[in-house]
């Protein structure tokens, strides 16, 4: 799996001290089962003690932290390691398409999923969760279909599990996370022949900017 689009390090930071909402921590946990890099990351934020790096402010982090990171681990001999057992789980998920951290809530197979249609060619599942303020769902999305453009109240998490989108930040693939916060407006349009499945986690309700969208926003409660 090639995989383009990763965790922002702020993320990697919050993750590993355990800073990270329950909706936005199974988004984060999938993307680590499909991702070597980010695991590798995560290994080293958590040795390098989660407890300090709490209190740390985020923004401090400069451009390229995340780049330098994974050198850092890399450097440290990581990829020459053999398996940890953790990763034996990884291939299998590999095989059933559902990570694994995802599979407890919406079953082995995206078949299993109670899909809802909420506009033609668009169909969610919501996943409810204790313990959150955020939304969690998932989004399946037919080729050539878009999502309404929109901007986020808060941070917005997608991981791409199946198929592809692209937008204005580039090409999602299966295992692409985008990890955006709140000044960021876009609008994917799915451009795999299969549709697009992808799980999403969101601070605050998104707000969609054309007048039918936002007349339509109570109705998808997206
Ligand atoms: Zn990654």
């Amino acid at each position: 799996m090639s995989i383009h689009h990763h965790l922002d390090a702020a993320t990697v930071m919050r993750y590993a001290s355990g800073d990270l909402d329950a909706a936005f921590t199974i988004v984060v946990a999938s993307h680590l089962a499909m991702c070597d890099e980010c695991r590798r990351a995560v290994r080293l934020a958590e040795a390098m003690g989660g407890q300090c790096l709490d209190d740390a402010p985020a923004p401090a982090l400069s451009d390229g932290a995340f780049a330098r990171l994974s050198h850092a681990i890399d450097a440290d001999g990581a990829r020459d390691r053999p398996a940890a057992p953790a990763d034996q789980g990884i291939r299998e998920t590999l095989r059933s398409d559902v990570p694994l951290p995802l599979r407890r809530l919406v079953g082995d197979t995206f078949d299993d999923v109670r899909w809802r249609t909420i506009v033609p060619g668009v169909q969610r599942h919501r996943i409810e969760l204790a313990d959150t303020n955020s939304s969690l769902y998932m989004l399946k999305i037919g080729r050539g279909r878009k999502m309404p453009e929109h901007g986020h109240g808060g941070s917005e998490m997608t991981l791409v599990m199946r198929g592809s989108y692209s937008d204005v930040l580039g090409r999602y693939q299966a295992g692409d996370i985008a990890d955006l916060d709140e000044h960021v407006e876009h609008q994917p349009v799915v451009d795999s022949d299969e549709p697009c499945i992808c799980l999403v986690a969101t601070e605050e309700p998104t707000r969609f900017k054309g007048v039918v969208s936002r007349l339509m926003q109570p109705f998808v409660r997206i």
